[in-house]
């Protein structure tokens, strides 16, 4: 009995003692004055390769990164916040978790079209900060014609399905196209759709778009309906919500079941460049003033700025700002 005893004793206090060290992070004591070590490297934003001699300030301290990029700084365990400088970089103001794994922290060249910037990628959200989507979204394809509404920026808003249908041939090309092109507009980053539904809504039913999804349908009476309103000729729109609640994201790709019926090459031509820029209103970038840009005029393709653009896009959090300012709680080392 009293053997067991002395064990659970044992067995208690070894358990404690662990619980403290993995409790202070290091083998040092802690307390209000300990800091910790973070590791990183600083790198540029559209080429991926090292930015030497960059300085990176955390309050009053500062330290500089090697000729690899590389640094090691020491901060108190915290959120903080840091600024990184570099000649012919745009600075950024981003936040470094201590502790926290390595950061790689990636920086603009001044080279970069940070206005163009603006208009394509922060413009969307009405705040100026950016706003996209986090993980590939759902492809739902609406293969029901459906009526168009007035109320054509709603995604919220289904539609009512027609009894007309738009040929398995047509859907097939469309969707081999939207793949395309959602690599394409997320810089690589999305490798595909998370999945592709094909919905065939019966007459008189509502094609409705389910939350982290982007919806493509084609629209009887859209063409009539919007040059009516807008007094030019429009016969596509792509729209998405401005939720920053990424999981309730939705998109929409609307064309005009007319002008968009036509299997010739020469329509197919055409569609491709449509697809492509009202799937970017989808993805949530705006109208550029000035091109070349596929978001500038409808049939325009994707420019070199637009490429580089997208890249940049992709590397930084919801509500990063110009220049370049990522949103406070956001910590560049640590896993979204
Ligand atoms: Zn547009």
């Amino acid at each position: 009995m009293a053997l067991r005893l002395t064990r659970r004793e044992l067995l208690a206090g070894s358990v404690s003692a662990i619980a403290v060290g993995c409790g202070g992070g290091s083998n040092s004591p802690t307390g209000p004055t300990s800091t910790v070590s973070v590791t990183g490297q600083i790198t540029d934003a559209l080429t991926g390769g090292p930015v030497p001699g960059a300085i990176l300030q955390a309050g009053a301290d500062s330290v500089q990164a090697g000729v690899d990029g590389m640094f090691e700084v020491t901060l108190t365990p915290a959120l903080a916040r840091v600024t990184i400088a570099a000649p012919g970089y745009v600075s950024r103001d981003t936040g470094l978790r201590a502790p926290g794994p390595h950061a790689v922290v990636s920086l603009i060249p001044v080279s970069f079209d940070l206005q163009f910037f603006d208009e394509l990628c922060r413009g969307y959200s009405g705040s100026g900060s950016s706003l996209r989507w986090m993980q590939p979204p759902v492809l739902v394809v609406e293969s029901s014609v459906v009526n168009w509404t007035d109320s054509y920026t709603d995604v919220e808003l289904g539609r009512t399905a027609t009894g007309e249908q738009i040929p398995g041939q047509l859907i097939d090309q469309t969707v081999a196209q939207l793949q395309r092109d959602l690599v394409l507009l997320s810089a690589e980053h999305f490798t595909g759709f998370a999945s592709v539904e094909r919905r065939t809504s019966p007459v008189g039913g509502r094609s409705e778009i389910p939350s982290g999804a982007i919806e493509v349908a084609w629209e009887r009476g859209l063409a009539a309906g919007m040059t009516a309103r807008w007094g030019r000729p429009i016969d596509a729109y792509g729209g998405r919500n401005l939720s920053e609640t990424v999981s309730q994201a939705k998109g929409r790709v609307a064309l005009d079941s007319v002008q968009f019926a036509d299997m010739s090459p020469v329509s197919a031509g055409r569609r491709d460049f449509v697809l492509r820029h009202e799937l970017g209103h989808a993805f949530g970038y705006g109208h550029t003033t000035v091109g070349p840009s596929f978001m500038f005029r409808q049939l325009l393709g994707v420019s070199a700025r637009d490429s580089d653009a997208f890249k940049v896009f992709f590397q930084r959090p919801i509500g990063n700002k110009a220049p370049d300012i990522d949103p406070s709680g956001f910590a560049v080392n640590a896993t979204a």
